[in-house]
């Protein structure tokens, strides 16, 4: 297939989730071609499972601005900029009425699980020609394989099907098959589940907002059902570094969970355990023990009935193994992410504007975006996704100007510490360099290769 027979074929995404559907939003704008495959039977089904929770950015930064023009021709309403929705209404409120615009919801497909993605006639080995092959997508659609081609592939998949496991090493076990009943992967809508954990002992894994999210609907259970007991293990060597910027936070809301989660730590409604590093679990008379090294002892926790896991989340790049892909070793975050978001060497939770050019893969025309491309780092911002799919679509329509530029405000996390000498968040960094990566929020209009 030539360059020109290429032009006509879409741009295939992969995942509606709001990044995909930003995505397709951009696509739109630019008079683009595109399908979307998204394995839940909803829009957002992977915001869905976390809908009961808060989010702590509001609606302004929540919206894709192509999509917000979109929405605003039709009868829909906008939700107050500075609301914070949950993720049911994030879904609700703002995804579902984008999918469902005539000019989108046509070239949306649900209950679409992409299982493969590969260049026609060429496996990963094969250079010469290879960039003039279109991509071949495989799908199993409500239970049917299909095979779609496209001019280029957008991966906007997430990382919430793949949770990390208990053990911190990283590897799953058959004790978490056998207790899988008494575990819950992520965050639990404790108040609906109520029956199942009042009047337990649940431990809660994790030092994310995540973790921090189901402590504080446990504490609230607590308070009605006072024989309910709370664990917290995490591997931080002291539970003051899961505070985060606290009053100093750009996003209020993020603030919160860190002040709220200080009070219920220094009111001692919380058994911690830190930094514990867990080695095993087994069931033992009904009940499960958990067993690791508590500041550097073997210990053995007994008695515990619920496990809630909140160690993050791994990006599943299993189906894109005919691709040539650039991904960090360590943090299996798009190759370029990595030195911004490394949380083994610094905490800026708020990380620079990128696109297309960090994002580029050896695959031409291929590109992990959204909360994929950040791998196992935590600090994925919504706003962070939307630019990048702004800048890929302008490069993947030849606006390479525009792919280039940066227009992106982001709200600092009020905690920046690096150990990178170089890193954006160093003191030695210029002035100019550290306002744009790590102190107050700065308008951001600036040239990539500018910051850091
Ligand atoms: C509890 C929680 C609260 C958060 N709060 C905020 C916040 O306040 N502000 C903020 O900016 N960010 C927040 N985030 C972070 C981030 O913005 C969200 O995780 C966001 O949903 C990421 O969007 P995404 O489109 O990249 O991925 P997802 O929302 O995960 O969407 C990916 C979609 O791809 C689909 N999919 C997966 N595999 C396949 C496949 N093989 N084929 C087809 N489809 C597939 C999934 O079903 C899913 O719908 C929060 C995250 C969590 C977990």
């Amino acid at each position: 297939m030539n360059k020109i027979e290429q032009q006509v074929l879409p741009v295939a995404i992969i995942g509606g989730g709001p990044v995909g559907l930003a995505a397709a939003a951009q696509l739109l704008g630019k008079g683009e071609e595109f399908i979307l495959f998204e394995s839940g039977s909803s829009i957002g089904s992977s915001v869905l499972e976390w809908g009961h929770v808060r989010m702590f950015s509001p609606w302004q930064y929540n919206m894709d601005r192509a999509a917000k023009e979109l929405l605003l021709k039709s009868e829909w309403s906008p939700p107050n900029d500075e609301e914070l929705p949950t993720g049911g209404e994030l879904v609700n409120d703002y995804l579902l009425p984008l999918s469902h615009l005539p000019e989108m919801k046509t070239k949306i497909y649900l209950n679409a699980k992409v299982v493969g993605v590969a260049r026609k006639g060429f496996d990963k080995l094969k250079t010469a020609q290879r960039e003039n092959a279109p991509f071949q997508v495989y799908v199993e659609i409500e239970g049917n394989a299909k095979v779609f081609e496209a001019r280029a592939v957008i991966d906007s998949s997430g990382t919430w099907r793949r949770p990390n496991p208990i053990l911190s090493n990283g590897i799953w076990t058959k004790a978490e098959k056998i207790l899988e009943d008494r575990i819950y992967y992520g965050i639990p809508n404790v108040k609906d589940l109520e029956s199942r954990y009042k009047n337990k002992a649940v431990m809660v894994i994790g030092s994310g907002h995540s973790a921090i999210n189901a402590l504080l609907e446990l504490a609230d259970l607590k308070g009605e059902f006072p024989d309910t007991q709370i664990y917290w293990t995490m591997r931080k060597t002291k539970v003051q570094d899961v505070y985060g910027g606290q009053e100093n936070d750009g996003l209020p809301a993020r603030g919160e969970l860190g002040i709220r989660i200080q009070k219920l730590v220094d009111a001692n409604q919380i058994n911690i355990l830190t930094p514990f590093y867990i080695h095993r679990v087994s069931e033992t008379a009904g009940k499960i023990s958990v067993v690791g090294d508590l500041k550097g002892e073997e210990v053995s926790i007994k008695e515990v009935d619920e496990l809630i896991v909140s160690t993050g989340f791994r990006p599943d790049t299993s189906f894109l193994q005919e691709l040539r892909l650039s991904t960090d070793p360590a943090v299996e975050s798009v190759m370029a992410l990595a030195p911004l978001i490394d949380p083994n060497v610094h905490s800026c939770g708020t990380v620079r504007p990128h696109g297309e050019a960090e994002l580029r893969q050896p695959e031409k025309n291929f590109y992990i975006v959204g909360m994929k491309s950040y791998g196992r780092a935590p600090t994925f911002l919504l706003a962070t996704g939307y630019e990048q799919v702004r800048s890929v679509v302008a490069y993947l329509t030849g606006d390479f100007e525009g792919a280039k530029e940066v227009q992106l405000e982001l709200p600092e996390t009020g905690v920046c510490n690096t150990n990178i000498a170089t890193s954006c968040c160093d003191s030695s960094s210029s002035a100019e360099q550290t306002s744009s990566c790590c102190g107050v929020p700065v308008k951001l209009e600036i040239s990539r290769s500018s910051c850091c």
